[in-house]
């Protein structure tokens, strides 16, 4: 199943490595694209999730690599500077996990769009969204 034509997938690609987009705009307009509505930055739930689709109870956070702390080679830590780094980044892992912790509790469901693997995560997101879409509108 493929929910992204070729061409709509280099589209995004050249939007994700563009400079002055992100890969959460891009994401923004895909989930735009297939229909679905949502709310940004919500301050009220824990870790201000960037994309909230309150409807289906979701929430997703789109990481960049290196400042969300990942295990991939774009999380990788600076060799200069490394203490200030490691003590930033640690940080805001701590603080991430918290927050995804606090809203499984409060019911919500979680979803973590990496940087480094932002079509698969996403693809992820949008097959639950879609199933969830069918089961509401039935
Ligand atoms: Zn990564």
């Amino acid at each position: 199943m493929d929910i992204m034509s070729k061409a709509r997938r280099s589209l995004v690609m050249s939007k994700i490595r563009g400079k002055n987009t992100k890969p959460e705009m891009a994401a923004r307009s895909i989930l735009h694209s297939n229909g679905f509505r949502y709310a940004l930055h919500k301050k009220e739930l824990p870790g201000s999730p960037d994309i909230v689709f309150s409807k289906y109870k979701t929430v997703a956070f789109i990481n960049g690599c290196f400042w969300h702390g990942h295990s991939c080679s774009l999380g990788r830590m600076p060799t200069s500077n490394s203490d200030f780094w490691y003590a930033k980044i640690t940080q805001t892992k701590l603080r991430d996990a918290a927050a995804i912790a606090a809203l499984k509790t409060d019911g919500w469901r979680v979803y973590v769009v990496w940087e480094c693997s932002f079509l698969k995560d996403l693809q992820k997101l949008l097959r639950f969204l879609n199933r969830q879409r069918k089961y509401f509108s039935s």
